[in-house]
């Protein structure tokens, strides 16, 4: 199977758990950042998300879709051997409820949209929150949000893209989110609305990855090369292009697989993008992700050492408390039994009343 958001990294810290957890050290001192997707209106986001998830089930679509943030928690659970029904879903709104049905999870979620922004493509600041557990999955959170539009249809009120640039801002400013700043290739790239507004949380770039959509549908005779380099606007994460589905696949219900085959074969196929492949696809987009995640986890590793490093130096100091470290059985049987002695000699001195405390020697 494909790589997917956190995938590789799930062994990582699984490892790491099992280590902690025998040193009674809890792994929530390991801080996993944020991903939020950010761009203009049916620029392709929530089919990223979607992607990198390598699930169905977001509302997807050619007229505004996202219309409240959803936050999307990913949690990582053992596979359960007495059902095989891994993977669920379970909202904010609808507690103890489990979705085993992903295309029900869309339907919920567009259901729960309508709930709080109306059935007139009105926008909420509500988040949807969703928690996916599953054991394909790295413990983490995604953000899905409401594209940036500048003419209100339907009840958006008048200051709509003001609105939602405040939204976006509001979830992206935390340092500890990764922001995928995501720009249809079909349009100029050079004024995306996603790179201006990633720019204004994370001035720097040290945070953002540039993720290009639609490379299929570019204008003939054009690509995205220069831009997928970074020699048109730089960015220090770089960027990756991808070929998500076209509206046709989706009424056709096209999977994910289909999708990423396709994708795939675009790829190879193509006389420039094969030459920049690891700037290419879904795939090399979740393991730069990936590669970026490990980067903060290692961050977090000196820490966990030193708490690891205290933990041991207490221990060894009470393992001192029991005398030398004995290597045979029998120099163990032997001390074994020396404790013991003096264990009942104290004891009985005690009974006798001659003494009022036990030896801990
Ligand atoms: P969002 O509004 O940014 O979340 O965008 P969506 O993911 O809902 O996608 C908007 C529309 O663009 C949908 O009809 C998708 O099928 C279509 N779309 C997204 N990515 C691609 C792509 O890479 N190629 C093509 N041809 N269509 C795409
Ligand atoms: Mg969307």
């Amino acid at each position: 199977t494909a790589e997917t958001i956190g995938s590789s990294l799930i062994p990582v810290i699984n490892k790491l758990n099992d280590i902690l957890a025998t040193a009674g050290v809890e792994l929530s001192d390991i801080s996993i950042p944020q991903v939020a997707v950010v761009g203009s209106q049916s620029s392709g986001k929530s089919s990223v998300l979607e992607a990198l998830v390598g699930r169905d089930f977001l509302p997807r679509g050619c007229e505004i879709c996202t219309r409240r943030p959803l936050v999307l928690m990913l949690e990582n659970c053992p596979p359960n051997s007495d059902d095989d029904r891994v993977e669920w879903g379970e909202f904010r709104h609808l507690p103890g409820r489990r979705f085993y049905d992903f295309s029900q999870i869309r339907q919920e979620i567009q259901a729960e949209t309508e709930r709080e922004a109306g059935c007139n493509k009105g926008v909420s600041e509500k988040q949807i929150r969703l928690k996916i557990s599953s054991p394909n999955v790295l413990n983490m959170t995604l953000i899905d949000l409401p594209g940036i539009t500048k003419v209100p249809v339907g009840e958006q009120p008048s200051d709509i893209e003001a609105r939602i640039r405040r939204m976006i801002l509001a979830h992206i400013k935390d340092e500890n989110c990764i922001i995928l700043a995501v720009s249809p290739a079909n349009s100029d790239l050079a004024t995306s609305d996603a790179l201006q507004i990633a720019k204004l949380a994370d001035p720097s770039g040290s945070r953002t990855v540039g993720v290009i959509t639609k490379l299929d549908i570019m204008d003939r005779g054009t690509n995205a090369c220069n831009f997928l380099l970074g020699r048109v606007v730089p960015l220090k994460l770089g960027y990756v292009g991808v070929v998500n589905r076209c509206q046709e696949d989706i009424n056709k219900k096209r999977s994910i697989q289909e999708a990423l085959a396709y994708e795939g074969q675009f790829f190879h196929d193509h006389p420039v993008y094969n030459g920049v492949s690891n700037h290419c696809g879904v795939p090399q987009l979740a393991k730069k992700l990936n590669q970026i995640l490990e980067q903060h986890i290692r961050k977090d590793l000196p820490c966990l050492k030193a708490v690891l490093n205290s933990r041991m130096h207490e221990a060894m100091k009470e393992l001192q408390t029991y005398g030398d470290v004995l290597e045979s059985k029998e120099e163990k049987g032997a001390r074994l039994l020396n404790i013991l002695r003096r264990y009942c000699d104290d004891f009985s001195a005690m009974v006798d009343g001659k003494s009022q405390e036990m030896s801990t020697k």
